[in-house]
């Protein structure tokens, strides 16, 4: 049911950012036949950049921060940080240990450091800026597998199940896989567990609870797996809450240490730092999948066994799929919200192997980013927003607010504004607090609030109008 928004005088409008989470569902189905292996990931050369220092201003935490970024044809040379307003003693060490880090190891799945997440984020994005106006392919410095595997003293280990990915999809598996009397091992790539489900804070949903309409293979697998999904967590003490969006009663980061104790006591071998490379399938005609490679820079593993569940995640940071998939995205990618570690691995090493990929791109929530995460839970753009305008850029209302999930329709706009009366007292309270930090305006009539929204006004008055009166 819509609200009419007339009935008091002050409106706020809450201004929606690009930052985005983009992520990915994919479900792989293995051909029956032995496909042409491409060359692997790590032996492929890197784009050449363009070699000086590029000097790049981003969005810091309290204001424009520069970043002087030295690179070779193929290297990152120096990361140097520049004017600035950060927080000395907060901020710019962490700042000063994240360059370094990233020259060191030649990554940019380097972690932020929390306490300075705006700040370290921010210069990561200097660097990403920084390599992509060098021509370089920002994939060469997050792929997994720089170091020749082959170059590596090997080791056989042999397990029933093998689980690629310690996110919440690779540890329910490596459980349920383990309670069933498996022998199982665990493969991630990241010193700790939990990929992008540690970051989702509060809002993780239940399959049914996403289900916008399209009838995709994966929606439909998750959500016949549902009810045993439920009892799983359930026995863990984790339940989902009975609102809207079907949000889980705990953050992310509490689901991946329940999962991981329970994976652990229930026998799962865990190996961290360590990250797959290869997928190998059996010379006979069925194809099957009988081997993984993985390495953590000192050993090669060779892991035997006869089934593999791939759950490395999504792929926001591969720049290349982004571009085929979701090209509306593509200049978004550096602000994605997901883990540095979604970096689409597993879904190419499968492809590489023969895998055919059912592609059901998209992008699964937005948002204003972690400074915002109160306007954010405010808006609560994925549960749909029954009591709210959206208009554009234009002042045109373009999608019927109380759809489930809204965030690739409002991507599709260049701006979003939400519209919200006052006389929601909550939000408004909320709204109030960020009214002086250019995301929230306010005023007691349309055409004011068009002209703090930088809206053409009469037509935000026509488009509140009409929405007003089919309401009535
Ligand atoms: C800020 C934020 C908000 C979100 N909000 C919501 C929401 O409201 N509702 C909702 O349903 N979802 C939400 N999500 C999305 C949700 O968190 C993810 O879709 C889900 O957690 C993905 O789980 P996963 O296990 O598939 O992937 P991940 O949790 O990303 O785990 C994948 C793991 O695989 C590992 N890996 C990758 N490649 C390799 C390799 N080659 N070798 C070994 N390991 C590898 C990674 O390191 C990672 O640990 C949000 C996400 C974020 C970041």
């Amino acid at each position: 049911m819509h609200d009419k928004l007339s009935t008091t005088p002050l409106r706020h409008a809450l201004r929606r950012s690009a930052a985005a989470t983009l992520s990915a569902l994919s479900v792989f189905s293995v051909f029956a036949v032995t496909a042409a292996l491409a060359s692997s990931a790590y032996a492929a050369a890197p784009t050449p950049m363009k070699p000086g220092v590029y000097e790049e201003v981003v969005r810091g935490n309290n204001g424009p921060l520069t970043v002087r970024v030295t690179l070779t044809a193929d290297r990152i040379e120096a990361v140097a940080i520049g004017d600035n307003y950060e927080t000395d003693y907060i901020a710019l060490e962490p700042m000063k240990n994240v360059a370094t880090e990233v020259v060191r190891r030649q990554r940019l799945d380097v972690d932020t450091v929390s306490g300075a997440t705006e700040s370290t984020t921010a210069l990561l994005r200097a660097v990403f800026q920084a390599v992509t106006e060098a021509g370089g392919d920002l994939n060469d410095f997050l792929k997994a597998g720089a170091v020749d595997p082959a170059t590596l003293p090997g080791k056989t280990v042999k397990a029933d199940v093998v689980v690629v990915g310690g996110g919440g999809s690779g540890l329910t598996a490596a459980l349920t896989a383990a309670k069933a009397g498996k022998k199982v091992l665990l493969i991630e790539k990241h010193e700790t567990l939990g990929g992008s489900t540690a970051l989702a804070c509060c809002s993780l949903s239940k399959p049914s609870s996403l289900d916008t309409g399209d009838a995709t293979p994966a929606g439909e697998a998750l959500r016949k797996t549902e009810p045993q999904l439920l009892a799983l967590l359930s026995e863990l003490g984790v339940n989902f809450k009975n609102d809207n969006a079907g949000s889980l009663a705990v953050e992310g980061m509490v689901l991946v240490k329940k999962l991981e104790d329970a994976a652990r006591a229930a026998g799962v071998e865990m190996l961290t730092s360590t990250a797959l490379y290869k997928i190998e399938r059996a010379d006979g005609s069925d194809g099957a999948v009988t081997r993984v490679l993985a390495q953590d820079g000192a050993t090669r593993y060779e892991v035997d066994a006869p089934a593999v569940v791939l759950a490395t995640g999504g792929f926001a940071y591969d720049i290349e799929r982004v571009i085929s998939t979701m090209p509306r995205w593509t200049a978004l990618t550096p602000f994605a919200t997901a883990a540095k570690t979604s970096t689409g691995d597993g879904i190419r090493i499968a492809e590489t192997a023969g895998a055919a990929v059912f592609e059901d791109a998209h992008v699964i929530a937005g948002g204003l980013g972690a400074r915002y995460a109160e306007l954010d839970r405010a808006v609560a753009l994925s549960g749909g927003i029954p009591n709210g305008v959206l208009v554009n850029g234009r002042g045109v209302r373009f999608v019927n607010e109380a759809v489930p999930d809204l965030t690739e329709k409002a991507a599709m706009e260049d701006i979003t504004w939400v519209i919200f009366d006052a006389a929601d007292a909550k939000r408004a309270e909320t709204f109030s607090k960020y009214l002086t930090f250019e995301v929230v305006v306010d005023a007691t009539d349309w055409l004011t609030l068009a002209r703090r929204m930088g809206v053409h006004a009469e037509t935000l008055a026509q488009t509140m109008k009409t929405y007003n009166e089919g309401v009535a």
